[in-house]
């Protein structure tokens, strides 16, 4: 991620906060309107019995003013507080509480539109994520913090210029003391918010460690594995680390913080509270040039105004501050994906002639070639199957075709035009995948087939052969139709027995994080429905990477004959190790070290006596063994049948 200059200065500081302020005032402009008055009233208060409030019993009691009057008085105070009272009880506890949730729901909406839109080989860069986390721990205080921050330090404006008109009527010289608080706010404090947000930046790598250590221990996930090896203890050893790394990373900071922190407290508090008192009572007890009651309003006056400016300053630097962690927020913002979900390509045909692979060349972050020069064309209708030792490139040339990346070098077509013409929402739509780790979520199993995609089957354009596709062409969701669909698309992965018994059926949450009824299901049943998914969606190409890895040999058959049925009219993408599987594919693309080291049908392949028919051979000999095994009686040589 482009990282930008991070100067804090104040017009950076200034910039960050108002697109802060203008992001809020879009979330909830009412909270912004409301947290004005609330500081307004603050300010007030503080003014009022210090300066006014004080001043004018003492001028009755001077002046010879009734007992009556200075009741009025108060119970005018009294009314007019108890008003604001109200107000702030009312902004504390009912507009504050919902108002927030409005805003951090708002936010996070927006962070995890831009997260989710952001291109996949981001989540392999380490300071993408740190940025990342930085954005989604901190952005969410920082806002809310901005409102109230940037109020405080236009009203707090005016109430310190009040306020110091008020003393300088008093006495001109009093108004030095107030040069120590801005020392201590705007030389100290800031140089602590610095140190602070240097401190965080520097253990975010720590921080991160940490929490995915918390996720590792506590998800379900890693549960057996935790159980039944001593991972666990290497964890703990990782998140000893982590730890030390943040303490070290404090620990390299500590004196500096000391001396800053003290600095602060003596410039802020001590100098002014104490300088004012003693130079108070030396003009009105020493030298008797100024009342008492001058003195007394004077001391209050000062108490209130070093309250005013040691908050208006907090809101100041809080504001430089918040700067910061802004600018990582805009920074995020920010980034452009190479690959955008919005952007405005053309619309792919929905009848697929061709998908040609021209040179295509692909290095992830580690810039090593992972895919190199690979050329295939895929006809209309053709079923292809990609076959390789592991880490050859298979799943990477997939991922590919489906724009999670973009191709270094070469280029990948769809009906003659290179993909990245297109509009990447409408290409994506194109496939229906079953990738090899697909996960499930914890919603119920028509969301895990549909997958959010309205119509239930993308576009519903029909494709396909009859037999696979059942009836309906994909109208409305939770429509009987749809729901025969559903059905049809468990039914073709073999799941729909297991379904059918549940006690709600296609309505079953999965796992039992939400609903104690919910359904747990094994590894090769996940495997199926993974597999009902892409079923399930009336694509023109189907991808299936590794679909039957988890199944039982009779599932597994039963699967393949599934796909290869509901393949007939559209593209199919399998990617298999077991080659029994993929014998009768249009196609085989065996890819080796990231090459394609052949292509052809089973038979062609097999005559070349290349890479593939050697393991083709491989396996075949550990099939017989197997039934050697099992059974004495079945011939070492021949009738081999995968
Ligand atoms: P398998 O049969 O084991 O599934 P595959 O042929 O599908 O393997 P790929 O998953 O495409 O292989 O991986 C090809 C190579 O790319 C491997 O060496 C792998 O380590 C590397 N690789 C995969 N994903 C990434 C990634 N996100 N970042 C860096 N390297 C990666």
């Amino acid at each position: 991620m482009k990282k930008t200059k991070k100067t804090g200065t104040v017009v950076q500081a200034v910039r960050n906060n108002l697109y802060i302020m203008g992001f809020a005032l879009r979330i909830c402009p009412s909270r912004v309107v409301f947290s004005g008055i609330r500081s307004g009233l603050d300010q007030f208060e503080y003014l009022f019995f210090s300066g006014y409030f004080l001043k004018k019993v003492l001028s009755l009691i001077e002046t010879g003013g009734s007992f009556q009057e200075i009741l009025l008085f108060l119970a005018f105070t009294v009314g007019l507080f108890f008003l604001v009272f109200l107000y702030n009880g009312w902004y504390d506890n009912l507009l504050l509480p919902v108002t927030d949730v409005k805003i951090y729901q708002g936010l996070y909406r927006t962070l995890y539109q831009k997260a989710g839109n952001n291109d996949l080989s981001c989540f392999e860069n380490s300071e993408f994520y740190n940025r990342y986390m930085m954005a989604m721990a901190q952005s969410d205080q920082r806002l809310i913090k901005t409102i109230g921050n940037l109020w405080q330090i236009i009203i707090g404006t005016a109430a310190v210029a009040v306020s110091w008109v008020m003393m300088i009527r008093i006495d001109r010289w009093v108004i030095l003391f107030v040069i120590a608080p801005l020392i201590g706010n705007f030389v100290f404090a800031n140089a602590l918010n610095r140190l602070s947000y240097r401190i965080y930046e520097e253990s975010m790598i720590f921080r991160r460690i940490a929490d995915y250590i918390n996720r590792v221990i506590h998800l379900s996930d890693y549960a057996k594995e935790l159980r039944m090896t001593d991972i666990f203890h290497v964890m703990e050893k990782k998140q000893k680390e982590a730890e030390a790394g943040i303490t070290g990373t404090m620990d390299k900071y500590m004196v500096k913080n000391i001396l800053l922190g003290w600095g602060y407290l003596y410039f802020t508090f001590v100098i002014i509270f104490e300088g004012v008192i003693f130079y108070g009572a030396y003009r009105a007890m020493v030298s008797k040039t100024m009342p008492l009651s001058d003195f007394v309003i004077l001391t209050s006056l000062m108490t209130s105004v070093s309250w005013i400016l040691i908050s208006y300053t907090k809101a100041l630097l809080e504001s430089m501050k918040n700067s910061l962690f802004i600018q990582n927020l805009r920074d995020f913002m920010a980034y452009e994906p190479a690959i955008p979900e919005d952007w405005d390509g053309i619309l792919p045909d929905q009848e697929i002639r061709s998908i040609e692979f021209r040179n295509v060349g692909f290095a992830y972050q580690n810039g090593r070639m992972t895919l190199k020069n690979i050329s295939f064309t895929l006809k209309s209708g053709q079923a292809c199957a990609l076959v390789g030792y592991n880490g050859a490139g298979k799943s990477t040339l997939i991922k590919l075709l489906m724009r999670l990346y973009d191709p270094t070098e070469g280029e990948i077509l769809l009906n003659g035009i290179n993909i990245k013409e297109y509009n990447l929402k409408a290409y994506r739509s194109l496939f229906a995948a079953a990738f090899q780790d697909g996960k499930i979520f914890a919603r119920s199993i028509r969301d895990n087939l549909v997958m959010g995609r309205e119509g239930g089957q993308g576009a519903g354009h029909g494709f396909g052969s009859e037999s696979g596709r059942g009836s309906g062409s994909g109208s409305g969701l939770g429509s009987g139709s749809d729901s025969g669909l559903l059905w049809d698309a468990l039914s073709q992965a073999g799941i729909k027995p297991v379904i059918e018994k549940l006690p709600k059926a296609m309505d079953t949450v999965l796992t039992r994080e939400f609903d104690p009824q919910g359904a747990v299901l094994s590894g090769g049943q996940v495997q199926k429905l993974v597999a009902a998914r892409a079923f399930f969606q009336d694509t023109p190409i189907r991808i299936f990477d590794e679909p039957s890895s988890a199944l039982d040999p009779i599932s597994e058959h039963d699967l393949m004959e599934s796909i290869k049925k509901d393949a007939q009219g559209r593209i199919l993408l399998l990617i298999s190790h077991r080659l029994s599987c993929v014998q009768d594919m249009e196609k085989i693309i065996v890819l080796k070290d990231g090459r394609i080291s052949e292509q052809g049908t089973h038979a062609r392949l097999m005559e070349a006596e290349g890479e593939y028919a050697a393991l083709y051979h491989m396996q075949a000999r550990q099939y017989q063994k197997e039934k050697a095994f099992e059974n004495p009686d079945f011939p070492e040589k021949g009738g081999i049948s995968l």
